[in-house]
């Protein structure tokens, strides 16, 4: 009895393994978030190996664009830009240029260099910036000081103490990077997942992708449930890094104009063709609130919103609103 039992235990095992052998699956901590791929392919080796590529991706982008890391180029624009041209990767000239077409998109609501105060903010050690200090750095925070010059592939700052933090669309971008390795590896479905930026490739063979919308005080309830395929979607929340002191949230995404958390909303995600673009509209929307931000989505054909307000109401976007019968 005993025996059979355990035979029965095994069976049961080893069964999804059989049943999913060409789906490959891992997770890693890179850029200080959870990586997550998915690959789908006839052989299960050229899944894992594409899967690979994926993760030694990360890990590249991570080192050219960290904040953190004081050897990579980005460090090195913050350290000297304010000082004159500094020569990067034309990948990264690149991405903070993308950067600056979101400022101008967004009427300056996503500013690489709300840095210049964010760094004032150690939301692990809960520390945040006295109003004299917010005051003495707000004026390094405008975008309209960073100069990228695409030709000859340098970054400089108009301004001195500003400083400059991908954090609001190199993880989009990361994504955007491993989906293409997907392709290139002869990858038809799979998934790269960035902390809250998602590249979606392909469908589930058949079946479309359905990406769950967290509750902002809730990672185990859903408020919308999103069938995806070929797309991306990122979400921006006052949950991810945060502390509470006197009944007020201080979160990681800053209104530039301020220098203090973005308030009025809970959570913004975006669907679009390419997670740079919806990483980076994430925060923008987040920042903008729900009016300016609905207004701003609608008048694209290419993205889809659902902004949770701080009351709890959820919003959507005109491409997601249910239909109506009248
Ligand atoms: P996450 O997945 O980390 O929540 P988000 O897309 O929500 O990423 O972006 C939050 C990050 O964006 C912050 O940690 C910071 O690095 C950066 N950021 C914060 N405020 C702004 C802003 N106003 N404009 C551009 N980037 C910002
Ligand atoms: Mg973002």
């Amino acid at each position: 009895m005993m025996r059979r039992f355990a035979a029965w235990v095994t069976l049961f095992a080893l069964l999804p393994c059989t049943v999913y052998a060409d789906w490959q699956h891992r997770e890693a901590a890179v850029m200080g978030t959870r990586i997550a791929v998915e690959a789908w392919h006839d052989d299960a080796a050229v899944a894992g190996a594409a899967i690979d590529a994926v993760m030694a991706e990360m890990h590249r982008v991570d080192a050219l664009m960290s904040h953190y890391k004081p050897e990579s180029q980005l460090s090195r624009v913050n350290r000297e830009a304010a000082a004159g041209p500094v020569p990067v990767a034309p990948e990264l000239a690149a991405l903070i240029a993308r950067a600056l077409e979101f400022s101008e998109l967004t009427g300056g609501a996503f500013d690489i260099s709300y840095a210049s105060v964010g760094y004032l903010y150690e939301y692990r050690e809960h520390r945040r910036p006295t109003e004299a200090e917010i005051e003495a750095a707000l004026p390094a925070v405008d975008w309209r000081s960073i100069e990228v010059d695409r030709q000859a592939s340098t970054v400089r700052f108009l301004r001195p103490g500003m400083r400059i933090d991908l954090g609001g669309i190199a993880k989009g971008y990361a994504v955007d990077r491993g989906i293409a390795i997907l392709r290139a590896h002869g990858v038809a479905h799979g998934t790269v997942t960035a902390g809250g930026d998602s590249g979606i490739l392909g469908d589930r063979r058949g079946r479309p992708w359905v990406v769950g919308i967290r509750h902002p005080d809730d990672p185990d309830r859903v408020i919308a449930r999103i069938p995806l395929e070929d797309a991306a979607i990122s979400t921006s929340g006052d949950y991810e890094r945060y502390f509470e002191e006197g009944g007020v949230r201080y979160h990681h995404i800053l209104n530039p104009r301020t220098g203090r958390s973005a308030a009025g909303v809970r959570s913004a995600t975006v669907i679009g063709p390419d997670a740079t673009l919806t990483d980076g509209l994430s925060t923008s929307l987040f920042v903008l609130g729900v009016e300016r931000g609905l207004a701003l989505v609608n008048a694209r054909e290419d993205v889809d919103a659902v902004i949770v307000r701080d009351d709890g109401r959820v919003f959507y976007s005109k491409g997601l609103e249910p239909p109506r019968d009248e």
